[in-house]
C-alpha cells in the first residue's frame, strides 16, 4: 500500500462507529460523581457508565442533545425535563459556546468544562429568595465538583519518551524527511523562539531544523495530517495507534496544512529538496498571518496561534534556517 493510501486509513474518523448521546448538564455531573456524589437520576441517565466510557477512551465523541433544537425549537425532551434541567443544558452550552446537536469529542468538552465553569454557581445554585419555585440540585453545595479530579488524561510520560527516542533515532537515520506542511512554518517559530538551541521533549521541531541545516538537498515528503509526520511522535497530544493528534489544534491545523500547500504550490505527496521548500517559504510565506492568525477567532476551534502576536515566525526567518551564503540567498528571495 502507499504511504498516502496508508496515511488515509491511520487518521480515519471514528465518529460515526464511536458517538454517545449527553445531556450538556451531565459533564457537569460527571464530575459530581466522580468526586463522590450520588444521586439517583446518575442512575436514570447511565452516568456511570457513561464516566468509564470517557474514561476508557477520552477521545469518544459526544452528541450534546437538549429540550430544544439549534434553532429554539421544542424537542420531545422537553416534555420530559424539569425548568431547573432545561435552564441547566442552556447555562451549560452557553458557557462553551455550543448550540444543541453539536458534537465533540469528551476531551475537548471536559477541557472547556474546567477552562469555563470553575463553579456551579447559577447553573446549579440560585442566589434567589424564591427558593420554593427553582429547586436547587441537593448535590450542589457539597464540594463534590469542586472535589473532582480530571477525568481525561495526557499520554504516558514513559511512552512520550520512548517515541521520543526512537523518533529521534530515525530522524538522524534518515535519507529523507517527511513532514506535514505547516509543521515546515513551525520550524521556523522554532528558530525563532527564545529556546531554539535545546531539543524538545514534545516533538521533534528541533531535530528536523538540524537535520536541514546540515544536509540543504535532503528530500522532504509533504504529508498531510500528523500520521506519519516526523514531528509528532513524541507529542502528548499524538496517538499513535490511530495517528490522530487530540489536541485543541488538530481542526485548525487541517487547514494550516492546507493553507500552506496552496501558499508553497504543493500538493501531498510532493517530494521536494530541503533547500527549495524552504526557498518557497521566503518567496511566499513572509508571516503566518492568514494561516496560523486570524482577524477573529470565531470559535475556539479557530483560535489564533500564541506564537503570532510575538512576531517568532518573522523572527526564525530572520535568524534563518540555513547560515552564512544559503542564508544570504534565502532573505533576497524574500525581498524580490
Ligand atoms: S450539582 Fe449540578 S452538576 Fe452536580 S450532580 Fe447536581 S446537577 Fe449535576
Ligand atoms: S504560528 Fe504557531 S502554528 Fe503557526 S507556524 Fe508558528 S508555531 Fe506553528
Ligand atoms: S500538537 Fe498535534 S500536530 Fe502538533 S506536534 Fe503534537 S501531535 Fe503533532
Amino acid at each position: 500500500m502507499e504511504m498516502r493510501d496508508q496515511a488515509k486509513v491511520k487518521e480515519l474518523s471514528d465518529r460515526d462507529l464511536n458517538t454517545i448521546v449527553m445531556l450538556p448538564q451531565h459533564l457537569l455531573c460527571l464530575k459530581c460523581l466522580q468526586g463522590g456524589g450520588k444521586a439517583e437520576f446518575m442512575n436514570r441517565y447511565c452516568l456511570s457508565e457513561k464516566l468509564k466510557i470517557i474514561q476508557e477512551n477520552n477521545d469518544v465523541h459526544v452528541t450534546l442533545q437538549a429540550a430544544f433544537d439549534e434553532a429554539g425549537s421544542k424537542t420531545p425532551l422537553y416534555f420530559m425535563q424539569t425548568k431547573e434541567e432545561r435552564k441547566r443544558d442552556l447555562d451549560v452550552l452557553q458557557k462553551l459556546g455550543l448550540v444543541p446537536g453539536d458534537t465533540r469529542t469528551a476531551r475537548d468538552l471536559l477541557s472547556r468544562v474546567e477552562e469555563r465553569i470553575p463553579t456551579l454557581e447559577g447553573i446549579c445554585t440560585y442566589d434567589s429568595v424564591y427558593e420554593d419555585v427553582w429547586t436547587q440540585c441537593p448535590l450542589a453545595c457539597k464540594g463534590f465538583y469542586e472535589k473532582s479530579g480530571p477525568i481525561t488524561a495526557l499520554r504516558p510520560p514513559e511512552e512520550m519518551k520512548k517515541d521520543k527516542v526512537s523518533s529521534c533515532r530515525e530522524i538522524d537515520k534518515a535519507d529523507r524527511l517527511v513532514l506535514r506542511p505547516h509543521h515546515l512554518l513551525c520550524t521556523i517559530c522554532f528558530i525563532g523562539s527564545d529556546r531554539n538551541d535545546i531539543p524538545l521533549e514534545e516533538d521533534n521541531l528541533y531535530e528536523v531544523w538540524v537535520k536541514i541545516r546540515e544536509n540543504p538537498d535532503i528530500p522532504i515528503l509533504i504529508t498531510e495530517g500528523p500520521g506519519d509526520c516526523m514531528v509528532c511522535p513524541p507529542c502528548h497530544a499524538f496517538k499513535p495507534e490511530r495517528g490522530i493528534c487530540v489536541a485543541s489544534c488538530h481542526l485548525r491545523d487541517r487547514k494550516k496544512d492546507l493553507d500552506t500547500m496552496l501558499r508553497l504550490g504543493l500538493s501531498p505527496g510532493d517530494e521536494l529538496p530541503a533547500r527549495e521548500l524552504v526557498a518557497r517559504i521566503y518567496r511566499s510565506i513572509p508571516t503566518t498571518k492568514g494561516i496560523c492568525g486570524y482577524d477573529t477567532d470565531t470559535a475556539p476551534e479557530w483560535t489564533t496561534c500564541q506564537s503570532v502576536p510575538g512576531k517568532t515566525y518573522e523572527k526564525g526567518l530572520k535568524r534563518g534556517v540555513f547560515s552564512g551564503a544559503l542564508h544570504e540567498e534565502m532573505i533576497n528571495l524574500s525581498r524580490r
